[in-house]
């Protein structure tokens, strides 16, 4: 279970092997996850296992656990994004092989012969960012009345009442569409 995990395998090969690989990589050694990141300081943990299911199929399951910084899309500071992920794949040479997958599967396609086993630890942690991860609301830092201020510099000039404390307020409260009769 504590072998070394190949730089390149055929993984059809390692699931014929049965073999078993645990370990821990820098996120800096993951080259397509790092741009995502605020840091690229800490580790992810991972487990592979490449055996066969009753059918003979190839199977691989793995785990992978981290904790990345990624930057909230709304305050743009840094967040923790906790990734405790677990998945279940079997080489494909097509997407015919794979639609007719069970679905329990998720195919791995695959180009080559050969694929580098870390990638699959790095693609998890890539899927399991959000498109815009955002801080819970009461977390995140953001000033939601500079934010309206920002949003609606035209509507406070020609008003004429720039000077106005709560004109973007009001039309913060406008635009939500909770806001009481004039
Ligand atoms: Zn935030």
């Amino acid at each position: 279970m504590l072998s070394q995990l190949p730089e390149q395998a055929d993984p059809r090969r390692l699931c014929e092997q049965g073999k078993g690989y645990q370990g821990r990589v820098a996120f800096r050694d993951l080259a397509r996850l790092v741009p995502l990141l605020t840091s690229d300081e800490g580790e992810a943990a991972f487990t592979l296992r490449f055996d066969q299911d009753e059918q003979g199929r190839a199977r691989i399951r793995g785990e992978v656990r981290a904790e990345l910084r990624v930057r909230c899309q709304r305050c743009m500071q840094p967040m923790p994004l906790a990734v405790d992920a677990v998945f279940m794949l079997t080489p494909v040479s097509g997407l015919r092989e794979a639609e007719q997958l069970p679905g329990e599967y998720e195919p791995l396609m695959l180009e080559e012969r050969l694929l580098r086993p870390l990638d699959l630890v790095e693609d998890e942690l890539i899927l399991a960012i959000p498109p815009a991860p955002r801080h819970p609301e009461a977390a995140c830092e953001v000033d939601m009345r500079r934010y309206a201020r920002a949003e609606a510099p035209e509507a406070a000039a020609g008003s004429g009442d720039a000077e106005h404390p709560f004109a973007a307020l009001r039309r913060l409260k406008r635009d939500t569409g909770n806001g009481e009769p004039e």
